[in-house]
């Protein structure tokens, strides 16, 4: 094992004893071999916990993201040819592997991310279900038979594989996040180049790891890592390289945006999964307790824990509640949340996700907003602990938590009259990933849920991701859907083959 892997990696003690230390790498990953940046350079991953250097990463530059693409294509031509019944034995040996590192996997999330190991568990599983689901789906990528208007032809289509698939990920859930975009690509026939963002390497390393022992021929994953102003080149090769053809995307719709209108540019297929600003509406006939404890089960206010670090995307910005409601609602946010619990706060995944939560926090309060709870860093605890807020008053569309995500453990707590007025208002957004809403009206349940313009509804619960389930946004939240069957389909080409008899 070489100096660059392994436990000499960590450049702090953590109160962990990895099972499997070979995960740890400080490489990258490339046409099956781990090397260091060609120039040598790295950057610092840190723990949130503290702002302590965790390890530092080899930094890549453009020349081995376009020779990773390179690997990625070979390797594509080979993996190609197998049988899906091959691929699906292969998915299953990776899976495998992941499930018996889950341990390591989840410790590794804690580190980079500073969620509660709970938290981090969660996520590995969340993952795992992906592969498990993909496993199923790579030998149901049917073609169709199509009855021909010229009787002398015979139409049939073929769902191939796209080729070379660029991917980026964010930091949140990262576990979760690469596996259900990298296994969806690669149950599809496809190679992939992956960065992984500069807050989480470590999790995309020890995942590549696992790939690396299984029969997959070389190159078929890349991991390029590197910082932020290594990622603008890294974006660029992804965009502009003739042998990528779908580049695939989570993140943010700043981020989105710009790599969607570069990759135009060559007409290369895009999937975007972008940000979210997730309305929450009580209704007055809801059931507030069940709404409560939903919202406490959310990532904004974790009922165990405040596991702030661990935020989705469709996590809720924003809570209406009928007037009636209101009282109940913030008497239960109050005392079942604040009152007589203890809290067990994690640290947010970093400074940067600090500020941000700040500015707005601050920006609303200098337009009306008012705090009713939180708003703080617990600096006892560490300089990322955040105390979920929540503020009544807005958000208005003056106020930066209105225009933009927020991403952040802050909460507006609206009050609204009318179901025609909370739906005009959730409307008004510019994204729609996912919304939800609490009602015991079954009439209301279908009315609202066709009214609301997001990807996913939740009525009457919290959670609307599973890997069985399609997810994705609607306007600003992006394009595609990851998860389920539409999420493997997604990285294949439809050919129609016509026959003459
Ligand atoms: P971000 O700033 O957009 O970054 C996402 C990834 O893109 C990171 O790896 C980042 O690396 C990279 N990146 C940024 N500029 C790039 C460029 N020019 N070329 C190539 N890569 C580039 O978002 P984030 O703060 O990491 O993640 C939070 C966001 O993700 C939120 O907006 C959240 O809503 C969204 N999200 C959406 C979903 C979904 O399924 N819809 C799920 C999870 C998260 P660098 O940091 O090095 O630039």
């Amino acid at each position: 094992m070489s100096s660059m892997s392994g436990l000499n990696v960590l450049l702090k003690r953590i109160p962990y004893k990895f099972k499997t230390p070979f995960l740890l790498d400080s490489r990258a990953f490339i046409g099956g071999r781990w090397t260091p940046a060609a120039s040598g350079a790295t950057f610092p991953v840190y723990d949130p916990e503290d702002n302590q250097v965790a390890y530092k990463i080899a930094n890549v530059s453009r020349v081995e993201v376009k020779t990773a693409i390179g690997a990625a294509q070979t390797a594509s031509r080979q993996y190609k040819q197998l049988t899906h019944r091959n691929r699906k034995i292969l998915l299953r040996e990776w899976t495998k592997l992941i499930k018996r590192s889950r341990d390591d996997l989840a410790a590794i999330c804690t580190l980079e991310l500073g969620k509660p190991i709970t938290e981090s568990y969660t996520t590995v599983d969340y993952g795992i279900s992906f592969l498990e689901w993909f496993e199923g789906e790579i030998e149901r990528l049917y073609g169709e038979t199509i009855p021909a208007a010229r009787g002398s032809n015979r139409i049939m289509t073929y769902r191939e594989p796209q080729g070379v698939v660029a991917a980026v990920t964010p930091w949140n859930s990262p576990v979760a996040m690469i596996l259900r975009k990298v296994g969806a690509a690669i149950s599809a026939g496809n190679a992939v180049v992956l960065k992984p963002a500069p807050e989480t390497p470590m999790c995309a390393i020890a995942i590549a790891k696992l790939f690396e022992q299984v029969d997959y021929p070389e190159g078929t994953l890349n991991i390029v890592t590197g910082d932020a102003a290594a990622s603008v080149d890294i974006g660029d090769e992804m965009c502009h390289n003739p042998a990528v053809r779908h580049l695939s995307f989570t993140g943010s719709t700043s981020v989105g945006k710009f790599l969607n209108a570069e990759c135009a540019k060559h007409l290369k297929k895009t999937s975007m999964e972008l940000g979210g600003n997730a309305p929450f509406i009580v209704f007055e006939d809801a059931n507030i307790q069940k709404a409560v404890s939903s919202l406490a089960n959310s990532d904004l206010l974790d009922k165990h824990a405040c596991a702030l670090t661990a935020l989705l995307s469709t996590i809720p910005s924003s809570t209406s509640s009928q007037r009636d409601s209101r009282k109940q609602l913030m008497a239960f946010l109050n005392t079942g949340l604040y009152g007589t619990r203890m809290l067990i706060l994690a640290p947010l995944y970093s400074s940067r996700g600090v500020e941000k939560a700040k500015a707005h926090q601050e920006d609303a309060v200098s337009k009306g907003a008012k705090i009713i709870s939180g708003g703080f860093i617990k600096e006892d605890l560490g300089p990322n602990f955040y105390v979920p807020t929540i503020l009544t008053g807005g958000p208005s569309q003056e106020m930066r938590s209105w225009t933009q995500e927020t991403f952040g453990p802050v909460m507006h707590l609206t009050p609204f009259e009318t179901e025609e007025e909370v739906i005009k208002l959730a409307n008004t957004e510019e994204s729609g990933l996912a919304s939800y809403f609490y009602t015991e009206d079954i009439s209301r349940v279908w009315r609202v849920s066709e009214a609301l313009e997001t990807g996913m509804v939740g009525v009457r619960t919290g959670l609307v991701s599973a890997c069985e389930q399609p997810f994705g946004g609607i306007k600003e939240s992006g394009i595609g859907r990851e998860g389920s069957k539409f999420g493997v389909e997604d990285y294949t080409n439809i050919k129609s083959i016509t026959v003459g008899l």
